[in-house]
C-alpha cells in the first residue's frame, strides 16, 4: 500500500497508540476526582498541556482539549465573538478556509455579523496587504489559515497578523493551523494569534482530538456548557487516552520539524518532476506546504483516476476529502476551477519515498493509457 493522503488523516504511531492504551488500562480515574487514580489522570493531563504548549511555543495554562479541529474552529469563531464582538460587527475571514470555519463564519453572518472575505488575487496570492486592508476599527475578528488543506498554499498569517496587532490591538486573532502544525517551524508568538487550531489525526494521533491554544489574557466564552473541567471554557469529561496519545505523537514529532520539512521537500521536488513527467499539471505553488501537492491530470476526471490509483493500492484524494462530492469552492478561489474536475491531491509525510513517487507517476502514465483507450472505445 502506498498511503499518499495524509491530509486527510495519518496512520496512528507507534508512540501514539501505546499512550492510549496505557491511559485506557492504567490511568482510567476520572481526572476530576480526588482519590489517587484521579491525580495519576490529572497528572498525564497536565504532562500533555505541556508538551503541546512547549512544541508551540505558548503557555501550557492556554491549551484547551477539544475533540479535534472541527470543534477547536467552532469554539475560536463562536467564543471569541461572544466576548470581543458585541459592539464590533466585521469578522475578516478568506475565502479558502476549510469548512469547519467558513461554515462557522456563515452562521456569524446569519447572526448579523459582516463578513469579510479575502479571496486570492490573479495571481492565486492572499497577501498580508490584502488580509491586512480588510480589516478596520469595527473589526473584532480575523481568522486565517496557516496552509490550505487542498492546495497546500502558504498564508503569510504571520506578516498579516502582526501588522494587525500592532494597528488594531483590539482585534482578536485566530490560526487554523491544522495543516501546518509539526510540518512547518511554527511559533506562537510569531503568529500574533490570539487562538490556534490544532488536530491529533493530521499528525499520527487518533481521531477525535485537537485542542484550541489561547494566549494568556485573552477570553473564549463556552460553547457548551456543563461541570466546569477545562475551566469551563470546554466542559467534560477529559479524554485522556485521547488527550496522552495526541501529547505523544507530538513529543515524538516535535525535535524533527525542520529535518522532516527539508526530507519532504526533497521528496517534493522529485515527484513535481516525475509528475510533470507522466502528463500531470501541479497546482501547487513552489512556495506551498511541500507536504500537499496539488496535480491535475487532464483528460482524466480525479475520481476515476483515485479509483484506478486504488486498484494499484495508491491512495491519494480528489480537492479535498472533506469536499466529498461538491464541487470545491477553493480550488475554484484559487483560479484552479478549471482543472478541479481533474485535480487529485497528494499528500505526503517524512515516511514517503522516491520508490512511492515513481510508482504513483508509472500509474498516472497507465491511467491515461487505459482510460483514454476507454473512452475511445465509447
Ligand atoms: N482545518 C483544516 C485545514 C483541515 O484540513 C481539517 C481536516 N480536514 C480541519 C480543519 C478539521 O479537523 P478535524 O478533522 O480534526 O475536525
Amino acid at each position: 500500500m502506498i498511503y499518499l493522503d495524509n491530509a486527510a488523516t495519518t496512520r496512528v504511531c507507534a508512540e501514539a497508540a501505546d499512550a492510549a492504551l496505557y491511559a485506557m488500562r492504567e490511568v482510567f480515574g476520572n481526572p476530576s476526582s480526588l482519590h489517587g487514580l484521579g491525580i495519576e489522570a490529572e497528572k498525564l493531563i497536565r504532562y500533555s498541556k505541556d508538551t503541546v504548549s512547549k512544541a508551540l511555543g505558548a503557555e501550557p495554562e492556554g491549551v484547551v482539549f477539544t475533540s479535534g479541529a472541527t470543534e477547536s474552529n467552532n469554539l475560536a469563531l463562536f467564543g471569541l465573538t461572544e466576548n470581543y464582538g458585541r459592539r464590533k460587527k466585521r469578522i475578516v475571514t478568506t475565502g479558502v478556509e476549510h469548512p469547519s470555519v467558513a461554515e462557522a463564519v456563515k452562521r456569524l453572518e446569519s447572526r448579523g455579523y459582516e463578513i469579510v472575505r479575502v479571496m486570492p488575487d490573479e495571481n492565486g496570492e492572499i497577501t498580508a496587504d490584502a488580509i491586512f486592508s480588510a480589516v478596520d476599527g469595527n473589526t473584532c475578528l480575523v481568522s486565517a489559515m496557516y496552509v490550505n488543506n487542498e492546495t497546500g498554499y502558504a498564508l503569510p498569517v504571520e506578516r498579516a497578523f502582526s501588522r494587525i496587532k500592532k494597528a488594531y490591538p483590539d482585534c482578536m486573532t485566530h490560526c487554523d493551523l491544522v495543516q501546518g502544525f509539526m510540518k512547518l517551524p511554527v511559533r506562537f508568538k510569531d503568529l500574533c494569534a490570539d487562538a490556534v487550531s490544532v488536530s491529533g489525526h493530521k499528525i499520527f494521533a487518533p481521531k477525535g482530538i485537537g485542542a484550541l491554544v489561547i494566549k494568556k489574557g485573552v477570553r473564549i466564552a463556552p460553547t457548551l456548557f456543563g461541570g466546569g473541567q477545562q475551566n469551563g471554557i470546554r466542559p467534560g469529561t477529559e479524554s485522556v487516552p485521547l488527550i496522552y496519545s495526541f501529547a505523544k505523537s507530538v513529543e515524538a514529532l516535535s525535535p524533527t520539524v525542520a529535518e522532516r520539512l527539508e526530507k519532504v521537500g526533497l521528496i517534493r521536488g522529485f515527484a513535481v518532476g516525475v509528475l510533470a513527467e507522466a502528463g500531470a499539471v501541479i497546482n501547487s505553488k513552489p512556495n506551498a506546504s511541500p507536504y500537499i501537492i496539488s496535480a491535475a491530470v487532464p483528460k482524466i476526471k480525479s475520481e476515476t483516476l483515485l479509483h484506478f490509483l486504488e486498484s494499484r493500492g495508491i491512495y491519494v484524494s480528489s480537492g479535498s476529502a472533506c469536499s466529498r462530492g461538491k464541487k470545491s469552492a477553493v480550488l475554484e478561489a484559487f483560479g484552479l476551477g478549471g482543472v478541479a474536475d481533474s485535480t487529485i491531491r497528494i499528500s505526503m509525510t517524512h515516511e514517503t519515498t522516491e520508490d512511492d513517487i515513481l510508482k504513483l507517476s508509472e500509474a498516472i502514465k497507465e491511467a491515461e493509457k487505459s482510460l483514454v483507450k476507454i473512452n475511445r472505445g465509447r
